[in-house]
């Protein structure tokens, strides 16, 4: 029995998935990031660099291991292993445990690395 229909639909199928396929290999290559920037050696009070921005890697601040770091109140994001005041609004950075630091970035929709 001849199909001549089934035949032409198995033939759009092959194109259909040739063409899914092409537009498909633009997408790939977004997983990368790059964390070598925030490899920071010297952390000083004043400096900009304790202003964190995208995912916050808290456990990468915590230079000494102790489990604690020092985080501004008002602005969540500005974190720093060592006591001193925030570059931005130059208020005294507070003590805190990782996990307090972690819930309070949550709280305020900052963006943490899991770890
Ligand atoms: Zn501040």
């Amino acid at each position: 029995m001849k199909n001549g229909v089934n035949n032409y639909l198995h033939k759009a199928y092959v194109v259909c998935v040739i063409l899914l396929s092409v537009a498909c290999v633009g997408c790939g290559n977004d997983q990368k990031g790059h964390d070598q920037s925030e490899m920071n050696k010297r952390i000083t009070t004043t400096d900009e660099s304790i202003v964190r921005t995208g995912a916050i890697d808290l456990q990468m601040i915590d230079l000494n291991k102790d489990g604690k770091v020092y985080q501004d109140p008002m602005d969540w994001n500005v974190i720093s292993d060592v006591a001193g005041k925030c570059p931005l609004c130059k208020m005294e950075l507070q003590e805190v445990t990782l996990q307090e630091a972690k819930d309070n970035l949550i709280e305020n929709d900052f963006e943490v690395k899991n770890n």
